[in-house]
């Protein structure tokens, strides 16, 4: 998905004005790339219908920067199909809180079980248990028993002499008789969702009536786990997801689909073999994860904080006029460095971010920059040509700079004056490369 979607999303950002086509045209290319990544076709129907409404709604055609707003967009809308906020486990007032594991033969149950209960432990300070109920194979109950203790929690098994039902029951007696806080029931699955199947799932959630029914479900199968969310809602019903195997596939189209068609939450991420490998889901890092992108978001959101509009259009017209100064160009990056230190900020940039990997930012050449610009008289500052011989030296001095610094930085200044003055898209971009040097 990811590489897809970015090159769609690079080329509408680099866009200076947006037309409805190019709208719609973006749109096109975003269906393509989460039917592509195995997006239920409902799901990516209604969301491009939404994000489209939004974009031509949110006055985005025309603006100074409407890509990145199309960007930050699909992004907040990505993020509100993937459930918004993160949710919570409830806990009952009165423990054990019983949490019951659910899901198809490999899915990944027995390892969430695990994962939860050593989450709990060490975010909550829970005292936990597991029952074990998937008696169909002594295995089942081996590995229980092996990853339980890993996870420093207790395991009530009694092999696989009594129905999965009656260990439920009593693994429920036991961690009353305990204390335990967190009961949590690991249950048997099936190849395929059937009646039987079902059956014992239901008969074992109205004996230890949970607080929350968890449904693992394995984000490699795509489309297909959408399919098993539903069968599973229908049959016997759950209240959130453990969206497990992140780590294997990119393309994450079942976590887009899962929420939106079951409207069940997804509260976990399982990435991986270890224990370890778990963790609370968040709606935006998953669309992050899914554009292949740097942190838009935050970046939209610092930039639309610093920038107001007038602002934003009077530079944009000093641009297009060539009227773009040193003492503007001052006043920008004071306000790009209050959004953060550079690497962060251009870390932000999407495309940007792994580009930076070991790339050496230094906050310190900008405080050169800025020193050097701060010795220059008003007239200098608006006129950089005049900056020659004697001044030169009086400004690297004034700055403790030299005056092959204070050449390089009005050469760098002029030439990204005549840059910007061509294309005002992805201006910020290059002033931060002539802040960096
Ligand atoms: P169950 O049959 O639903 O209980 O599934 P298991 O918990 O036994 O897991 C089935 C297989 O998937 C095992 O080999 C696990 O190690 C593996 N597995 C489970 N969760 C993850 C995960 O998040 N990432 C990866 N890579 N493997 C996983
Ligand atoms: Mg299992």
């Amino acid at each position: 998905l990811s590489e897809k979607l970015q090159a769609t999303l690079d080329d509408v950002r680099q866009r200076g004005t947006l037309t409805e086509s190019d709208v719609n045209a973006a749109m096109r290319e975003i269906r393509l790339a989460l039917l592509e990544a195995d997006v239920n076709f409902k799901v990516v129907k209604s969301f491009t219908n939404t994000v489209k409404e939004r974009c031509l709604g949110a006055d985005v055609l025309g603006q100074l920067n409407p890509g990145q707003q199309v960007v930050g967009i699909v992004h907040e809308e990505l993020v509100s199909l993937l459930g918004g906020e993160s949710i919570e486990l409830e806990f009952s007032p009165r423990p054990p809180t019983v949490i019951l594991m659910s899901g198809l033969q490999g899915s990944g149950k027995t390892t969430a079980v695990a994962k939860l209960a050593k989450h709990l432990k060490e975010e909550k300070g829970s005292s936990v248990a597991l029952a074990a109920c998937d008696v169909q194979r002594p295995a089942a109950v081996e590995q229980l028993r092996l990853v339980g203790e890993q996870a420093g929690a207790t395991v009530y098994d009694r092999g696989t002499e009594l129905p999965a039902v009656d260990v439920a029951r009593w693994a429920l007696d036991q961690a009353k008789q305990d204390g335990k806080d967190v009961l949590i029931v690991d249950t048997a699955g099936r190849l395929h969702v059937d009646a039987e199947l079902m059956a014992e799932l239901v008969a074992i959630r109205d004996a230890v009536r949970p607080q929350t029914v968890l449904l693992t479900v394995d984000a490699m199968t795509g489309q297909d786990a959408v399919n098993v969310a539903e069968q599973f809602s229908a049959a016997a019903g759950f209240d959130g997801v453990v969206m497990s195997k992140l780590d294997g596939d990119a393309r994450g189209g079942a976590a887009l689909s899962v929420k939106a068609v079951t409207g069940k939450p997804i509260l976990f991420a399982s990435t991986g073999e270890k224990l370890g490998d778990f963790q609370v889901f968040h709606p935006d890092r998953m669309a992050q994860r899914i554009l292949g992108m740097g942190d838009v978001l935050s970046l939209v959101e610092s930039a639309q904080r610093q920038f107001d509009e007038k602002d934003a259009k009077d530079l944009e017209r000093k641009f297009r006029r060539n009227e773009f100064t040193l003492e503007d160009f001052l006043k920008q990056m004071k306000m790009i460095r209050r959004m953060g230190p550079l690497s962060k900020v251009l870390g932000m940039l999407p495309g940007v971010g792994a580009q930076l990997d070991g790339a050496n930012i230094d906050d310190r050449e900008m405080d050169r920059v800025e020193a050097i610009i701060l010795s220059m008289t008003v007239k200098e500052r608006r006129s950089p040509e005049l900056i020659k011989g004697s001044r030169r030296l009086r400004i690297a001095k004034g700055s403790g700079t030299s005056v092959q610094q204070v050449n390089q930085l009005v050469k760098n200044f002029q030439q990204m004056r005549k840059v910007m003055k061509q294309m005002t898209k992805g201006g910020m971009r290059d002033m931060a490369g002539l802040m960096g040097q």
